[in-house]
């Protein structure tokens, strides 16, 4: 026994000296603690993220300051048993360990499960799918549509549903962390980490922990893990009300502060999500647009409304009501050139719309085209951080689907936190104008709505709006085929509860041929 134990001890390896920090993160505990995800949909391949993050709600997510081999493997099972592509990366601190892997060479039209593995563990397994072929005639697809989820306002019970359900794409138009706080008499549950005050500078620290703090709710990470997420972003995602170079709390002339925020904000969000590494943000500037075919059923189209926006009008206290939400007796209005989207994004989009053979054109941009001023007995108030303050714009995009005229537009869009379904005519106010295009808008995951009086008063002004909720929180399934879309609100009451069911609300179709939804 004794020679056995000393002949153990002879060749048992070392004990090896611990550096200062190498080997904590393995030691402390779960490493893919914010889940996996996938999105960048196209038929021969497929975007797939995870980031390390052990201690997520540190600065460095309790990683060393090293970078680290991640190995990430792709399927056609769930059981890994049969692996079609493989490889390996390095997660680097200056990404705050993220990994963006755009993985090529997948077939067309398939299912596919992908993992992680680091540090000797290994992640949760996702589900993804590739596009349809280019030139195939799918004879259907499931979107579910979906955005704005203050973390405090309610919980994610929407993403359960979804993540559940079977859809081929969930699109996220926009506020997908908020890094205000929700009234203690409205809130639900607290931020895991709270944001410092407007007042202070906002930090690249600041935005990752947010980011990761969002990931640990188990039901968002489900959804990413569940399907592919196309996204755009709104304002929230850096700050409220923000319009390009400008933040509508800031002075003007700091401009250069702001971008530095912005910077920070655009790469944490880039860091957190399924973006293609070709469009990894460079300083303030990251490219949101960009166009994804289902075959020839459907085309998306991902618009950026904020980045080249330009400052909301009216900006002069006298003319705003409500901390400048609302505008009334605004001739800046009335100015063509103010930009919504940006002079080449808007030629880009035009050119993309008049040369698109797909059966459906989705316009996916982050809130609601169609008007929904108040009318009030001292006359029209307008929502100033929507396309009503920006109606030359608005002409603009209508004028790029009426000539030449591209049939069967479909604008998708969130952010006013109500379920609509809407008409949209090349001049907007004016009931004579000819429908050109149907709209949908998703309420919101959580975040709180306008009321139902305030809801019915904009309603009721706005003969074009066919359908206006603002009182559930929810999303919508869009059921494309290529002769109608069917169209279905889901909602359940605000505030979100964890354990809640979510319940058809309405149903509305549009008809290929025929501009315009329609209850069904
Ligand atoms: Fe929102
Ligand atoms: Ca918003």
């Amino acid at each position: 026994m004794a020679a056995a134990l000393a002949w153990q001890q002879l060749f048992a390896p070392p004990v090896r000296a611990q550096s200062p920090d190498a080997p904590d993160w393995l030691a402390s505990g779960e490493v893919f603690t914010l889940g996996v995800a996938s999105g960048e949909v196209q038929p021969s391949s497929v975007v797939i993220w995870t980031r390390l993050a052990p201690r997520p709600l540190r600065a460095d997510g309790g990683m060393p300051a090293a970078a680290v081999p991640v190995r990430w493997t792709v399927a056609r099972d769930a059981r890994f048993e049969r692996i079609v592509a493989s490889g390996e990366v390095r997660a680097t601190p200056e990404a705050a360990h993220s990994v963006h892997v755009d993985v090529t060479g997948l077939l067309p039209g398939q299912t596919y499960h992908y993992r992680f593995e680091a540090g000797g563990q290994t992640s949760p397994v996702g589900r993804t799918r590739t596009a349809p072929a280019a030139e195939s005639q799918p004879t259907r697809m499931r979107v579910a549509l979906a955005s704005c989820q203050h973390y405090e306002a309610g919980y994610f019970t929407v993403h359960r549903e979804i993540a559940a359900a079977d859809v081929d794409l969930v699109v996220f138009v926009g506020d997908y962390i908020y890094t205000t706080e929700v009234p203690s008499y409205n809130r639900v549950r607290r931020h895991p980490h709270r944001f410092p005050d407007r007042h202070e500078r906002h930090t690249l620290a600041d935005y990752r922990i947010h980011h990761a703090s969002y990931k640990l709710d188990a039901d968002l990470r489900a959804c990413h893990a569940a399907h592919p997420w196309l996204l755009t972003w709104d304002d929230n995602e850096v700050v409220n009300d923000y319009t390009g170079d400008h933040d509508a709390d800031m002075d003007d002339d700091d401009v250069q502060a702001f971008l530095a925020v912005r910077a920070a904000a655009y790469r944490a969000y880039f860091e957190h999500l399924p973006i293609s590494p070709s469009r990894a943000p460079n300083g303030p500037r990251m490219l949101m647009q960009a166009r994804y075919d289902w075959g020839r059923l459907a085309t998306f189209w991902t618009v950026d409304t904020r980045q080249h926006r330009d400052p909301s009008p009216c900006r002069r206290l006298t003319q705003q009501l409500f901390n400048g939400k609302l505008l009334r007796d605004c001739p800046e209005l009335a100015e063509p050139a103010r930009q919504m989207l940006g002079a080449a994004q808007e030629s880009w989009l035009g050119w993309e719309l008049a040369s698109s053979m797909a059966a459906w054109k989705f316009v996916v941009q982050s809130t609601q085209v169609s008007p929904g001023t108040l009318r009030a007995p001292f006359g029209r108030v307008v929502y100033g951080d929507g396309w009503d303050a920006f109606p030359g714009a608005r002409e603009r995009l209508m004028q790029a689907i009426a000539q030449p005229r591209v049939p069967d537009v479909v604008c998708l869009g969130g952010d006013v936190h109500r379920h609509v379904a809407a008409q949209l005519r090349l001049h907007p106010e004016d009931l004579t104008s000819p429908v050109l295009a149907s709209e949908i808008v998703a309420t919101s995951v959580s975040s709180k709505g306008l009321s139902e009086v305030v809801t019915s008063w904009i309603k009721s002004g706005n003969p074009d709006m066919l359908h206006a909720r603002a009182d559930q929180r929810g999303y919508v399934v869009l059921d494309v085929t290529p002769s109608h879309i069917d169209v279905e609100f889901r909602g359940t009451p605000h505030p979100v509860r964890p354990d809640a069911r979510l319940r058809t609300q309405a149903r509305y179709r549009i008809d290929r041929g025929i501009p315009g939804p329609r209850r069904a």
